[in-house]
């Protein structure tokens, strides 16, 4: 399917939805994630982005971002997929969750036509950045969630494959399995967040469902893409040792023990203004992590313990962090030089 743009004005530009069905000449339902809003005329779903305009299903985000940076891949974070390589990212506004610890809330949660600093950029401006960039892979759809910016990432997504980069998507996991397969062609690397291993928390804290996030887990693994989980650390939230042991047994068992998991630190933010995860909590959860993973790294955290990569056969050290500086030191063509064992894409 290809996106419509409509002009309404020199400032204005909207964009036909793709997937909605229509329930009546006043209400629509969007399809393109789990919430499947029902929009009456003149409204919008839950991100805020998605409009109804006479019975029609419009997307209010087309062609302007929020941001444009040149981040190094490992700000993903993805630490096995092309590391020490930079790649341009880019968000809009808008989400389909509601985070209460949202670090990126200004956009987000931006009030329709209340966030001013949006830039247009044509998708070959965009191509051409990415493009003139010094070690740059391609794209990366991330800062808020790229669902909702679904139609101008799937056709940037198209351009990008056609000149032979690569796309990453930033995801929170909450998108319907159609939509999904329609990326799955052309997404290259997805770090998909996993906030929590109880509905209750995603329904209190998220405004959202946990099962669809797994299942877009499932089927993100099935196509054989790249793909790492990050998970945020929230004392007293999400902070139960037993349900965490649970979250990594669920990964390890249904995504596999080579699943690169990242471990973040959590910071108080946007409505959750407590204290930040102490360490020594992140480093229990990291040695339970360990006891079922083989891949796990610390996030959000200044220390280089958890920051490097070593050859989970053979103990090799083969990428060395600090922040985000990197060196690659025992990496040949995705293997590790010592023992062959294949586990970076590069
Ligand atoms: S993408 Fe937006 S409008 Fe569509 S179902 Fe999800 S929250 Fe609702």
């Amino acid at each position: 399917m290809f996106p419509i743009r409509i002009i309404l004005s020199k400032l204005f530009v909207v964009e036909r939805a793709l997937y909605y069905e229509t329930l009546s000449d006043e209400r629509v339902r969007c399809t393109l994630c789990p919430h499947y809003c029902s929009v009456s005329k003149g409204q919008r779903g839950i991100c805020k982005v998605r409009m109804n305009r006479d019975g029609i299903l419009f997307t209010d985000v087309d062609g302007k971002y929020s941001a444009v940076n040149l981040d190094p891949i490992e700000k993903k974070p993805l630490y096995h997929f092309y590391p020490g390589s930079s790649i341009l990212s880019l968000g809009t506004k808008g989400c389909n969750l509601k985070c209460k610890f949202c670090q990126n809330h200004e956009i987000s949660q931006a009030v329709p036509g209340k966030y001013p600093y949006m830039r247009a950029l044509s998708d070959e401006e965009i191509l051409e950045m990415a493009r003139e960039s010094r070690n740059c892979i391609g794209l990366a759809y991330t800062y808020n969630e790229p669902t909702v910016f679904f139609e101008t990432m799937i056709v940037l997504a198209r351009k990008v494959k056609q000149d032979g980069l690569k796309n990453v998507m930033v995801s929170n996991g909450y998108i319907n399995p159609d939509p999904l397969d329609e990326l799955l062609e052309y997404i290259d690397a997805f770090n998909i967040d996993l906030k929590a291993f109880r509905r209750g928390f995603y329904r209190i804290y998220t405004h959202s469902q946990l099962d669809p996030v797994l299942e877009t887990l499932k089927q993100v693994r099935k196509s054989g893409k790249h793909l790492e989980v990050t998970h945020l650390l929230i004392p007293e939230l999400n902070s139960d040792a037993k349900v965490f042991e649970e979250l990594v047994t669920w990964v390890a068992g249904e995504l596999g023990p080579d699943t690169i998991f990242h471990l973040s630190r959590f910071f108080p933010a946007y409505q959750l203004l407590s204290e930040p995860t102490p360490m020594e909590l992140l480093y229990r959860f990291y040695d339970i992590a360990k006891d079922y993973l083989n891949y796990v790294y610390l996030g959000n955290v200044n220390t280089r313990f958890g920051s490097d990569t070593s050859c989970h056969h053979c103990g090799q050290i083969l990428v060395r962090r600090f922040d985000y500086r990197v060196e690659v030191t025992g990496v040949e063509k995705g293997r590790c030089t010592t023992c062959r064992n294949k586990i970076f894409v590069c």
